[in-house]
């Protein structure tokens, strides 16, 4: 089978690579119907985290399953499931809790941008839906896989409740659905901060009742102007840089909170401002697996479109300028069908 390999900052390829096996008999192999490329993969793109040796790369996946293993029985050869990022065995006392990105047996996939993918904990990990969904819900069914179940726990982190007001930092595919999933969770106000056009016309499309461009301390500045001076219940942090955590803290109200899952780079809380903030801060990688049944339920029905955040699709051969179009912000997420 062919995959992407990442070999050095701006350098993947798209490569012959060994075809996965059920090497243990919790895994599954499937067949990828569609991937694609994450903000989270433009870090060792960029140059901002080491790449070290040539590996593949990918962890955003839907497709049919090719293969099980002995001890995987909910699911079967033949039929479409959608995962999550972190795989789980939805069975110890983590996963019990709800939060299976801790599971105690968890591995984070990292192959998915190829023709074939192994799924370890296949059993916890994988669902079916109960029959082949039409090709235009199949863009949605992926952003389930990563992007809107993390924008869902950012939303359920910053504890968005029914009439709250909801800030969501980062205009990227995390941010606008996060802004899907405040208002699903009845968030009266929603404010995007992004100054894209493109993007904020569909965090306005997705529900966002206000726009707000400035960043920094202007941008918190405008949020406290829109908040009667005091900030927002709740914050959605979805950059995960030392500017965007800063902006989100100093967003919510006494008494807020804030839910980050923008990956963390070279990000500093201080102790002492965080005690005096009377702020809550939760995040980590999204327990996707959690969410999963929920979300694709809502897909399926035809309540949420968090499809739309693909404005790119591209042959999986041509995964680089997936990439490039990425990096270059040219396109907000690129989706890559096989
Ligand atoms: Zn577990």
């Amino acid at each position: 089978m062919r995959g992407a390999v990442i070999h050095a900052p701006g350098d993947v390829r798209f490569e012959t690579l060994d075809d996965p096996e059920i090497s243990r008999p919790t895994d599954a192999v499937i067949r990828t119907v569609a991937t694609c490329v994450c903000g989270s993969d433009l870090w060792p793109y960029r140059g901002l985290e080491p790449v070290g040796d040539p590996h593949p790369m990918g962890h955003e996946y839907v497709g049919i399953v090719e293969e099980v293993g002995a001890e995987v029985t909910h699911v079967r050869p033949g039929q479409f499931v959608v995962g999550s990022f972190a795989t789980s065995d939805n069975t110890c006392v983590n996963c019990r809790n709800g939060w299976q990105s801790s599971c105690l047996h968890r591995e984070f996939m990292s192959t998915c941008q190829a023709d074939y993918v192994r799924i370890p904990n296949a059993h916890g990990t994988l669902v079916a839906t109960d029959e082949h969904p039409s090709g235009d819900l199949v863009p949605s069914l992926l952003a389930v896989s990563d992007v809107m179940g993390t924008g869902w726990y950012a939303a359920l982190a910053a504890e968005v409740k029914p009439g709250a007001t909801a800030v969501v930092v980062g205009d990227g595919a995390v941010g606008l659905c996060g802004v899907i999933a405040a208002k699903e969770l009845g968030a009266e106000r929603i404010i995007a901060m992004s100054r894209h056009e493109a993007r904020q016309k569909l965090a306005l499309e997705f529900g966002a009742t206000d726009i707000v461009s400035e960043r920094g301390e202007d941008g918190v500045a405008r949020i406290k102007e829109l908040t009667g001076g005091i900030g927002a219940d709740s914050v959605l942090e979805c950059v995960g840089t030392a500017e965007s955590m800063r902006q989100a803290l100093h967003s919510a109200r006494p008494g807020g909170n804030v839910g980050f899952v923008g990956v963390p780079h070279e990000v500093a809380v201080d102790g002492v401002e965080l005690f005096f903030s009377h702020v809550g801060l939760r995040g980590g990688p999204a327990p996707v697996r959690r969410y999963l049944p929920d979300l694709i339920d809502r897909v399926l029905s035809g309540r949420i479109n968090p499809g739309k955040v693909f404005d790119l699709t591209l042959p999986l051969d041509q995964v680089a300028e997936g990439y490039k179009a990425m990096d270059e912000r040219r396109s907000i997420k690129a989706l890559l069908k096989p």
